[in-house]
């Protein structure tokens, strides 16, 4: 399994219903959803008759040529890209899931996590449910087949009251396209239109690449039905206090998108306001720069808000892909010179402020400062813009285990000697509930309405024996468990 150097977003869905060229339009909303899963992609189209897909590993424009649109006919698709955990890199695990079962065919891709789906899945397998796969998805599928009930619209809304957690999901039939998101909504989704299409994608960037018009946010515990009969809402869940994921804005949405009501550049952006306005060092630096491109926004808002003059320090290699020349001789920050390389120049005797979004367990920020340093910069201040990431997230977003966390085993002035910076300072909770907030919602509204639970170790659920002891220390996982 890759070392897990930043929180990663575990995936991105896209629907389209009403277009002649849906697969094709497919294609584009994933490829601009591609921050969310870079591991596997997949694609299930319908002509009204039958459904047809095609997934594979790897990125959008790896697993699909044009040929494959020969198959992808109709006027309804279904698209996902995945981050794959838990070490399960397989194909059996890409999405969209397609089955036929008694009552047609189905496509079902989601993104989230289902906290209770150990104790769903031994329930399912002692009924009888063969299992092909760990996805989540799967185990909807098998609720909706052994719901009882025939039509989609019904046997949906049944087999999701069952789940517990984060679950913005996407189902498919011959006939009909049906979003749905949890009653906390974790997890963003939109709808959107074009040309008479209705478009449902995890943000609002996947709508802006095809031209669609954004309509609304599904809401939180709102299910949409959209078949020739038109678009039919309805919230069949008893309603939850929302929490919705706070670090979309710090981290995984990209800063075109709007989401949760609010554009995520303006938030991220007011997230480095926030971090100039609470500084509390007294510290003469010649500018800010940030860890690009994800802390771009942020730096930005730090450069406002201080008044520091904003530059590149060290720019990034959009190219890399994978690579298997290594230098013979160890070279401490190899993998990181592949990605970031300094601008000496900007940086010699320079006493700079370095905005990044997050520090995981703390190794690529030691060797982006190590670089930092050597290009010649005299000091190094590393602000980041939400506070310490102490805890496991279990909604969606892959992180290591508390242990791995650098949050939660060092002290703030520790990690700052680890990470070999003059200073270090965190922004607040307030302080990301103030930006998040901005002038539409107060902090105290924000802290009601979005989970932050990595940070606060608070979580809205039960978690399920820690969600089963993270899927067994993030091996495959065995059902056997409990
Ligand atoms: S625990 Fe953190 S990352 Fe996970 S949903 Fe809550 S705020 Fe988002």
């Amino acid at each position: 399994m890759k070392p897990l150097l930043k929180p990663a977003e575990e995936c991105g869905v896209f629907g389209i219903f009403g277009h002649p060229e849906a697969a094709k339009l497919t294609y584009l909303g994933i490829y601009a959803l591609q921050h969310r899963g870079q591991e596997s992609a997949g694609i299930v189209a319908s002509d009204g008759k039958s459904l047809r897909g095609h997934r594979g590993m790897g990125l959008v424009t790896d697993v699909f040529a044009e040929p494959d649109f020969d198959r992808l006919q109709g006027r309804a698709a279904v698209g996902h890209v995945r981050y794959s955990t838990m070490g399960d890199t397989s194909l059996t695990n890409a999405q969209p899931i397609k089955v036929d079962y008694l009552h047609g065919s189905l496509a079902v891709c989601h993104n989230g996590n289902i906290v209770n789906a150990l104790p769903l899945r031994e329930e399912l397998e002692a009924a009888g449910s063969i299992f092909t796969s760990t996805s989540d998805s799967e185990i909807v599928i098998h609720l909706i087949a052994q719901s009882g009930v025939r039509d989609l619209g019904e046997a949906v809304p049944k087999a999701l009251g069952r789940l517990e957690g984060a679950s913005s999901i996407l189902f498919l039939e011959e006939n009909r396209l049906i979003a749905a998101r949890d009653p906390r909504g974790w997890r963003p989704l939109c709808m959107g239109e074009l040309g008479g299409a209705v478009v449902l994608a995890s943000e609002t960037c996947a709508l802006d690449i095809i031209g669609a018009k954004f309509v609304r946010d599904v809401e939180p515990g709102e299910i949409i039905e959209v078949s020739v009969k038109g678009v039919k809402s309805s919230k069949p869940f008893p309603p939850e206090d929302p929490r919705m994921c706070i670090f979309e804005f710090v981290y995984f949405s990209r800063p075109d998108s709007r989401i949760f009501g609010r554009d995520v550049h303006r938030a991220r952006k007011a997230l480095g306001i926030e971090l100039a306005r609470e500084e509390p060092h007294d510290i003469e630096a010649d500018f800010v720069m940030p860890v690009p491109d994800s802390s771009n926004n942020a730096a930005l808002g730090y450069s406002e808000g201080s008044g520091l003059p904003f530059d590149f320090g060290i720019i990034r290699s959009h190219y890399i892909g994978r690579t298997f020349i290594e230098p013979t001789q160890h070279i401490r920050t190899f993998g990181t010179r592949l990605k970031y390389n300094p601008v000496k120049e900007l940086l010699a005797d320079k006493s700079v402020v370095v905005v990044d979004d997050s520090i995981v367990r703390g190794t690529t920020s030691v060797k982006i400062i190590d670089l930092i340093r050597n290009a010649g910069a005299r000091e190094v201040h590393l602000r980041i813009s939400c506070p310490p990431w102490k805890y496991p997230c279990y909604y969606g977003i892959d992180t290591p285990t508390r242990e791995e966390l650098i949050g939660s085993s060092l002290d703030i002035d520790e990690i700052g000697r680890h990470i070999g910076v003059d200073t270090i300072y965190y922004l607040s909770l307030e302080g990301v509930r103030r930006a998040v907030g901005g002038r539409q919602m107060t902090p105290e509204e924000v802290a009601g309405r979005f989970c932050s639970a990595c940070f606060t170790g608070e979580y809205p659920t039960p978690l399920y024996k820690e969600y089963a002891k993270d899927m067994l220390e993030k091996g495959l996982f065995s059902s056997k468990m409990f």
